[in-house]
């Protein structure tokens, strides 16, 4: 059965919109929505990041795929011409997807990228998608939440824009973006921000994809990951979310 026919009902973009914004998911094609993928149907012109998968470029084969991905700090492509090349081709175009990898609300620029859209008064619509601390969750079978124990989750960048690491203690489990290539300092900063370690903590490297890694570690241990997980791109989850789960489960309702 094809989509059209069990799901009639995709939502039309608002009035006037000309470029989508769309999560594309953490990787495999397959994790993209369904409103996603019929926006791409209908694409003029696609502007794409580095970290989504080549596959998507079948559900759009009629549109231009414009490669605009940056690499870690080095700028393959700079925000602001980004930002240029986007307008230019809203201006252009009536259908244009900006494609993001995970969600586009999720450490994406999608702010500068919406600013840049409304200055040059263009309307647009955002589509979410899976971010890869859900991908990396699912991926693992750990609930990011846990009852009692895990009630607050927390995204946060490992890297602020002046290149200084940021490690906190504000939830009962606290995913990192970003980390990679500085995972003992990270350990070392979770430690003093409160974090004991001996605290369950994992990293998910390509989440989402058929070649995804897990490693287990402690806080203290967390260093340990970084060979493995070289080159990846790769979140890491502490605290509460981190603990596999231990079966068989007890079930308490409420
Ligand atoms: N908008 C994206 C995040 C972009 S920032 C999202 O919602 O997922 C880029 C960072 O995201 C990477 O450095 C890495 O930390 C993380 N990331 C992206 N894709 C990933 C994947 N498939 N597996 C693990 N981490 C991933």
């Amino acid at each position: 059965m094809t989509w059209p026919a069990v799901l009639p009902d995709v939502a039309a973009a608002p009035p006037g919109a000309r470029v989508a914004f769309i999560g594309a998911g953490p990787g495999a094609a397959d994790l993209i929505t369904v409103r996603g993928a019929q926006r791409l149907a209908q694409a003029e012109v696609v502007l794409f990041d580095a970290l989504t998968d080549p596959a998507l470029q079948r559900l759009a084969p009629q549109a231009r795929w414009l490669d605009v991905g940056k690499r870690g700090f080095g700028h393959a492509t700079g925000q602001a011409a980004i930002n240029a090349l986007l307008v230019q081709a809203a201006q252009a175009h009536a259908r244009v997807v900006r494609l993001k990898g995970g969600d586009p609300s999720v450490f994406g620029r999608l702010e500068e990228e919406m600013a840049a859209l409304q200055q040059a008064g263009v309307a647009f619509e955002v589509v979410p998608g899976v971010s890869a601390a859900l991908a990396a969750a699912a991926g693992t079978q750990r609930p990011l939440t846990r009852r009692g124990a895990g009630r607050s989750v927390s995204l946060t960048t490992a890297m602020t824009h002046l290149g200084t690491l940021q490690a906190t203690r504000t939830a009962d489990t606290e995913v990192f973006y970003m980390a990679g290539r500085q995972l003992g300092a990270l350990a070392a900063h979770l430690m003093e921000a409160g974090w004991p370690g001996t605290t369950p903590a994992y990293v998910v490297s390509r989440a989402g994809w058929p070649d995804a890694l897990t490693t287990d570690h402690t806080v203290a241990t967390l260093a340990d990951a970084t060979a493995p997980h070289a080159d990846r791109p790769a979140v890491v989850t502490v605290g509460a979310g981190a603990r596999p789960v231990a079966g068989p489960a007890t079930v308490q309702d409420p």
